[in-house]
């Protein structure tokens, strides 16, 4: 069976499954979701070391053909895995689980916000060991003023600790991507400061991401000034600098911003045209 590119189809190498699967670090009692099985490289070898896997696949064909490349405890689910109802699939499953996947990397991000979404602050998921395409890898790990730090490191950070626990080449996976990947670990946990309306910090974050290299002052001015608001005002409360950039914010900064504009205009903040 061919490779689909639409589904973003590159399979491990049998050589890495081990050393993936090693990182991943499975445990007997462990209760796995596993994103895109594809042809059961890692699930059949996750399956034998814990309790059971749930596996989500998107391709019928490769989905069709897996139960007899997997053990009995694997539970095959032909979907998307941005569209399934995880709750219901979860249901019945001692929580929190864990998340596995080499994930396909034209949907990685929105797998990423659905599954933070979805832990529920490590109540329903632990952790997700997830291979990235490298560089969205380096970017969830970023450190503030630094290249690939943003929006999504902050998004991320926020609510999971995470590293990088490997590096593969494109020799890894076949067909070849034309990347380099990384095997990356996010552990899920309560929040490490308070945001207010999370809806709100996440547009706040992307707005001021989008103008990374301008001043703060500038801009925040098109995000809260059509609403009536001060964006000098708003800076001066939560006590930054205005000539600052969005890109060196650090999350307790951006949380701090949040929160000024979330509490100190309740009225405003309930209905934000464009915060
Ligand atoms: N886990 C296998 C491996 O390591 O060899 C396959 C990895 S391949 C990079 C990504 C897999 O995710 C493919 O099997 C693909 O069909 C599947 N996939 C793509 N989009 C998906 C989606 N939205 N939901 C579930 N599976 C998806």
């Amino acid at each position: 069976m061919r490779a689909r590119k639409r589904f973003g189809q590159h399979f491990l190498e049998p050589a890495w499954v081990a050393k993936v699967v090693d990182a991943i670090d499975p445990a007997p009692d462990d209760t796995f979701l596993e994103i895109g099985p594809g042809r059961g490289a890692l699930t059949a070898a996750l399956g034998p070391r814990v309790r059971r896997v749930i596996a989500v696949e998107i391709d019928r064909d490769l989905a069709a053909a897996l139960p007899a490349r997997v053990p009995p405890n694997v539970r095959l689910v032909q979907g998307d895995v941005l569209e399934v109802d995880l709750d219901a699939l979860l249901r019945d499953e001692p929580v929190p689980v864990r998340v596995a996947g080499n994930l396909p990397y034209n949907v990685s991000s929105p797998i990423l916000f659905r599954l933070l979404e979805a832990a529920d602050e490590g109540r329903r998921i632990r952790d997700a060991v997830l291979m990235l395409q490298k560089e969205v890898a380096d970017r969830l790990v970023a450190a503030p003023a630094t290249e690939g730090y943003g929006a999504l490191a902050i998004q991320v950070q926020l609510v999971a600790d995470v590293d990088r626990l490997l590096v593969l080449p494109p020799g890894a996976f076949r067909p070849a991507p034309k990347v380099t990947s990384a095997l990356v670990r996010l552990r899920f946990r309560a929040a490490s400061t308070e945001v207010g309306d999370r809806a709100a910090f996440t547009r706040l974050v992307r707005g001021l991401f989008l103008r990374r290299r301008k001043t703060l002052l500038n801009a925040l001015r098109p995000l809260v000034e059509p609403s009536g608001r001060s964006a000098k005002h708003v800076l001066e409360r939560a006590g930054l600098t205005p000539s600052r950039r969005p890109e060196t914010l650090t999350v307790d900064e951006t949380a701090r911003l949040a929160r000024e504009l979330c509490y100190s205009f309740p009225r405003k903040s309930l209905s934000p045209p464009n915060f």
